[in-house]
């Protein structure tokens, strides 16, 4: 560990402390029984480089659920099972400025194809997609490629997923129209167990920067030397992080801060940074950034989070464009 490296971690300690009260201009996810109960001034961050070189601040011990940041995870495996044309023919790559629960385009657009696979109507498309017989195969199969990135057994929470289950009207009704319109490739129950258990895969911020590093590496993994999926796959859930990944303020996210990035409601950040974005930062050959911080803002992203990635991005001039 350099002297540098030194001071770059107490300047990232610094900046978390820094942020973290602007979580008070957010809230905790109210819609989820269970993530409304969650301390809504926690912050952490990690990132993660190439060669195992981790920086890391906050709350780190906590363990959250991946929510919507599990959507880049399945969009990949579905690629892989199926083939990109026939994963295309069911999901666009278009953003639609509207929230992440949004079923009106599903209807003014016949014939009702979801418009990206970062929304839950084309999140729950993709997840119906999946081989496997049951449900369950299907998420010892996501569990089983994202253990491989972050190199240790990971779980569902029950809790999370029990509580989202029984209030998930909202995706119920998302995926009973897509069945309609003919979009679900399994029956809707089971479509929406995949998808919500996903959704309660549970991770810390260390976790969350391993998979970012893994996609920042089209695919590759850095300590395995592995190529888990492939590059065109991973350029393309880049592509969909720059565009989708922020819900209905990805424009703004990529203007300012400019980074693939995919957030969850439980505020939690994946951000990955190819090398050629990061040259003047601490991680030269790039890095994986994991965020956690629960109070998020109107739109779905942790506020915290969100200050710190631009402040940290900005500092380090880490950007793709
Ligand atoms: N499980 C959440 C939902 O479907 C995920 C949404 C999110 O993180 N934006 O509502």
């Amino acid at each position: 560990v350099t002297e540098h490296t030194n001071s770059q971690q107490h300047l990232v300690s610094g900046w978390v402390e820094e942020f973290r009260p602007f979580s008070k201009n957010g809230q905790c996810a109210n819609y989820i029984p269970a993530l409304a109960e969650k301390n809504p001034l926690q912050l952490a961050i990690s990132i993660v480089g190439p060669s195992n070189n981790e920086m890391k601040a906050g709350d780190t011990t906590e363990l959250f659920t991946l929510q919507s940041v599990s959507k880049v995870v399945t969009f990949i495996l579905a690629c892989m099972d199926r083939g990109l044309p026939y994963v295309l023919e069911r999901v666009d790559v278009e953003p639609t400025g509207d929230t992440f629960n949004s079923i009106i385009r599903l209807e003014s657009h016949r014939p009702g194809k979801p418009f990206n696979p970062m929304i839950n109507a084309g999140a729950i498309t993709v997840s119906s997609m999946l081989s496997g017989i049951s449900p369950q195969e299907k998420i010892e199969k996501i569990l089983y490629f994202l253990e491989q990135m972050v190199g240790k057994k990971l779980k569902v929470n029950e809790e999370v997923f029990q509580s989202e289950w029984q209030t998930a009207n909202r995706n119920r009704s998302l995926a009973y129209y897509l069945m309609d319109s003919g979009f679900l490739d399994c029956p809707v129950e089971e479509a929406l167990e995949v998808y919500l258990k996903q959704c309660a895969i549970e991770v810390n911020v260390s976790d969350l920067a391993m998979i970012g590093l893994v996609i920042a590496n089209d695919g590759y993994h850095p300590q395995l030397k592995t190529q888990l999926f492939p590059k065109q796959v991973a350029k393309l859930a880049k592509a969909l992080m720059v565009t989708c990944g922020m819900y209905n303020a990805s424009g703004k996210f990529s203007a300012f801060i400019g980074l693939p990035a995919k957030s969850g409601v439980s505020g939690a950040i994946l951000a990955a940074v190819p090398s050629h974005a990061s040259l003047n930062s601490p991680f030269p050959d790039g890095c994986g950034i994991g965020i956690y911080g629960p109070a998020i803002d109107s739109i779905g992203n942790s506020v915290a989070g969100v200050k710190l990635l631009k402040h940290l991005a900005t500092e380090w001039d880490m950007n793709i464009f």
